[in-house]
């Protein structure tokens, strides 16, 4: 019996690897549950799955939850930075999902990480900002990092085996690699007239044309931020240069990605675009598990697509792709000023274009320095989103 925590276990994918728990109870049962405020939703997944912890981050939450559980389950209810660190490095747990939205992901995904468990990452923000620490850290503790990220799952199981094994520091071109093609559907706004842009409300574009998701990659999949940071992530899992990486838009989403070898072989990872399935990879690697998926259908399918992303109609894209070759500082400014924006356009403060404006006054004005540490980079962070937060206002 493999125990998991789950971190995020109230959000969208939180509730798909609830999901596969459920779908494998002889396998994997969910041992710590852990959000950040929603008592309403946590204490329906403590009723429902009945872990041996349930930890919110916020302590109001926690009280309220501790007073709202039923009094005949044993569950511990805990709340806090360290006492979360210490629960995802307690011996008795295996696997971690790291599936908290934003930087505040980092602290217990690196925690889990430096505890050398099993991560199955959907953090994609906390590599973006710790990049090589987050990587020495692994390498330190040989904790086995598997990508839940759909592409970078695709990516990974088109791998050759020695590659799986040496994430972080794959040698593509000694495996024969050319390319990782990174594909991504272009979101609400791959073909609206690039003059509506501005006025698109945050629901447009939140309604995902494939996916379900949460707001904020929701929104960053509209600007293509979401490649972008995907651009990062997998320069960092893969340890890939930018020659070998190329962003495919592709609108079905059938693909999820594909590793070009120097042969001329394409190797693609496809299915129902469906997070259970990368999330049951993860679970289960080497083996394989039922996810609860419907199998894809290519009748149904009918058509596959590629295009060239435009950079003039997602700078988003741009920005992350240069800050990725700029390095690290130039990485954590934008992923926090990315935050920040995309907080303000869901709370209607800013347009849907004033997003990637705001992210490049960022990258241009926010001063960088090195980063040695976790706090440098915390540091870092906090400084980018004190100047997205002045820019913000003055929209
Ligand atoms: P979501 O908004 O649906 O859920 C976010 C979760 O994080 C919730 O459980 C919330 O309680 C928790 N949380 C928020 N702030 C927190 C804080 N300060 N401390 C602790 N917990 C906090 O988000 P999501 O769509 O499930 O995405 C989660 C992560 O997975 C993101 O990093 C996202 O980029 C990544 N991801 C998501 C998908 C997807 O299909 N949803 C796909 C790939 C990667
Ligand atoms: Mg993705």
């Amino acid at each position: 019996m493999q125990k998991m925590v789950i971190l995020g276990a109230t959000g969208s994918i939180g509730a798909s690897t609830l999901s596969v728990i459920e779908q494998n109870p002889e396998a994997y049962k969910a041992f710590a549950l852990v959000a950040h405020k929603s008592v309403d939703k946590m204490l329906d997944l403590c009723i429902k799955h009945n872990p041996s912890i349930a930890h919110m981050v916020d302590p109001q939450a926690a009280a309220e939850l501790q007073r709202r559980l039923p009094p005949h389950m044993a569950i511990a209810v805990s709340s806090g930075e360290d006492e979360l660190a210490a629960i995802v490095a307690l011996p008795e747990v295996d696997c971690v999902m790291a599936a908290i939205v934003g930087a505040a992901g980092l602290p217990a995904t690196l925690a889990a990480v430096k505890a050398g468990k099993r991560v199955l990452l959907a953090n994609k923000e906390s590599l973006v900002m710790s990049g090589r620490l987050f990587i020495d850290a692994m390498q330190g503790s040989n904790a086995k990092v598997l990508p839940v990220d759909s592409e970078h799952n695709a990516i990974f199981q088109c791998l050759p085996e020695p590659a799986q094994q040496a994430i972080g520091a794959c040698d593509l071109a000694g495996a024969g690699i050319s390319h990782i093609l990174l594909t991504g559907s272009g979101g609400p706004f791959l073909s609206s007239d690039l003059d509506s842009l501005s006025q698109m409300t945050p629901d447009q574009a939140c309604k995902h044309p494939n996916w379900s998701m949460g707001r904020k990659i929701s929104v960053d999949s509209a600007s293509m931020m979401n490649k972008g940071l995907e651009y990062i992530e997998a320069r960092w899992l893969f340890n890939a240069t930018k020659d070998q990486l190329k962003v495919v838009v592709h609108p079905q989403s059938v693909i999820h990605s594909m590793v070009q070898y120097k042969d001329g072989s394409v190797l693609a990872q496809m299915g129902n675009p469906d997070m259970r399935t990368p999330i049951a990879h993860c679970m289960a690697y080497p083996q394989r598990i039922s996810a609860g998926v419907e199998p894809l259908d290519f009748f149904k399918v009918g058509q596959l697509s590629f295009l060239k992303p435009d950079f003039n109609r997602f700078p988003c894209l741009k920005l992350a792709i240069d800050a990725c070759e700029q390095g690290q500082e130039a990485t954590t400014v934008l992923n926090a000023a990315n935050e920040v924006s995309v907080e303000a356009f869901l709370a209607s403060k800013i347009r849907f274009t004033d997003i990637a404006r705001v992210n490049e006054y960022c990258l241009s004005h926010v001063e960088q320095r090195s980063l040695d540490t976790i706090e440098d980079i915390l540091a870092l962070d906090s400084l980018a989103r004190c100047a997205a937060q002045e820019r913000v206002a003055k929209l």
